[in-house]
């Protein structure tokens, strides 16, 4: 009997040149852990796939899923194996066409990497083509533009037949491209421009900078709800959490009204480049988009991106809101970004903020307090949480400078044993 499995298809890794075989074996680590609750019986390259093979031998469409939101997947194709005997891929190609859905053409496409294979690719387009004719008599042959493309690909001794294939996220493998932090909070942008960086195979490390203790640790929660929501992408490594909001309180009394959040942007800023020497990552990740709140002007962009000499990434700067908005609903994390929780943006915000804040009164506000003193105690006092969906995540050699603890259980847990 054929067995049914997943055929990975990935494009850009092939462009990769000499890279090439760093990039497919990283594919394969990360598909192994994507696929950690599947009875997986072997995952293994064959020129130019990823063949995932179940236990049972017969993949399912839960499989297909799962990998399809791996970065570096281009598609995945529920495919059969056969031997090279014509009765048997010919039965499969029928079946594979049988579940491709509402088509009306079709074409076949033949292929061989087995130079020992006797016949010729034509002679196989031809021999699948007229026995898959006679199977579906009302469809029609359009090798121009056909609904549905057969593939019958003999590999090695084997043949993988299959018809429909489902888009990937694309992307490249996490963990071929280094390591950022990326700064979270608990709305729609961030967690997006976590998962476009992480899709071009950056580990990323989250920090999240609450309003603790002038406000609850709710953001919290939901930013590790959102690093739950991205763990079939495998992007994330670890959590920082930096409770900001006594440094927001006493900025607030130290400087002009309108000058407040670029203030507390410097301070995570210079948090977050801290974090980033001490874990080894090469730039900071925002989910800015150009113009979309007051304090995403060009000239405040640059009153805050003044302050660190690290690269800011910021993925989503050309984007509109309803492009982001779909984007979190499609990996998972718009329901958790509607709930709102009271987080340092929220705290001690201004009536006017400056839309375009002017260098020398920056510099003059943000000398007017102890910012350094203010980093040191922030960095100090950070906490993080590891999260074991990416295989990439090596955690730094380097220590922080005092004492750093694990975030503790959620609230839900903490109100049971207090009971
Ligand atoms: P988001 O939807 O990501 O919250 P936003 O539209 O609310 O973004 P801002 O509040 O101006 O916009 O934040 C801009 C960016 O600054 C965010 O995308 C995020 O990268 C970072 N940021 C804002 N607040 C926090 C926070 N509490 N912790 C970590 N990063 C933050
Ligand atoms: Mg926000």
């Amino acid at each position: 009997m054929a067995e049914r499995l997943c055929l990975v298809h990935y494009h850009e890794i092939g462009l990769k040149g000499k890279n090439r075989s760093t990039f497919e074996n990283q594919l394969v680590t990360n598909l192994h852990r994507a696929l950690k609750s599947f009875d997986v019986r072997d995952i293994q390259r064959i020129s130019g796939y990823v063949v995932v093979e179940s236990v049972d031998r017969q993949a399912s469409e839960a499989m297909a899923d799962a990998i399809r939101r791996v970065p570096g997947v281009a598609r995945v194709s529920l495919a059969y194996r056969t031997g090279l005997d014509e009765g048997e891929f010919i039965d499969s190609a029928i079946k594979a066409l049988g579940e491709a859905g509402e088509f009306h053409s079709f074409k076949v496409h033949a292929r061989r990497s087995s130079t020992t294979y006797g016949r010729h690719t034509l002679e196989m387009n031809q021999l699948v083509g007229s026995a898959l004719c006679e199977a579906f008599p009302d469809k029609k042959v359009d090798v121009h533009n056909p609904d549905v493309t057969v593939v019958v690909h003999v590999v090695q001794g084997s043949t993988y037949v299959y018809a429909a294939s489902a888009p990937g996220v694309g992307g490249l493998p996490v963990g071929t491209a280094g390591k950022v932090v990326t700064l979270l909070s608990s709305g729609f942008d961030s967690p997006v421009a976590t998962w476009m960086v992480g899709r071009r195979g950056a580990v990323c490390v989250p920090i999240h900078f609450s309003g603790r203790p002038q406000t609850s640790d709710m953001s919290e929660w939901l930013c590790q709800d959102i690093v739950d929501a991205l763990a079939p992408s495998g992007v994330v490594g670890r959590m920082y959490v930096c409770p900001i909001g006594d440094k927001q309180r006493e900025i607030s009394l130290a400087v002009p009204q309108s000058l407040r959040i670029i203030m507390y942007r410097r301070l995570m800023f210079q948090v977050a480049e801290r974090i980033a020497a001490l874990e080894g990552a090469k730039a900071l990740v925002t989910g800015e988009s150009l113009g979309q709140v007051a304090s995403q002007t060009l000239e405040n962009i640059h009153a805050v991106n003044e302050c660190v000499n690290i690269p800011v990434l910021r993925p989503l700067i050309g984007s509109d809101k309803q492009e982001i908005i779909r984007r979190a609903q499609a990996i998972g994390t718009y329901d958790i970004s509607c709930q709102t929780a009271p987080d340092c943006c929220t705290l001690f915000m201004p009536r006017r903020p400056e839309t375009h804040a002017r260098m020398e009164q920056v510099l003059e506000a943000w000398d007017s307090f102890d910012h350094a003193a203010m980093l040191e105690e922030l960095v100090d006092n950070i906490e993080y949480k590891d999260f074991s969906q990416c295989p990439s995540y090596h955690a730094p050699k380097g220590r922080l400078r005092t004492h750093h603890s694990e975030l503790g259980p959620a609230p839900e847990k903490r109100a049971s044993e207090a009971q």
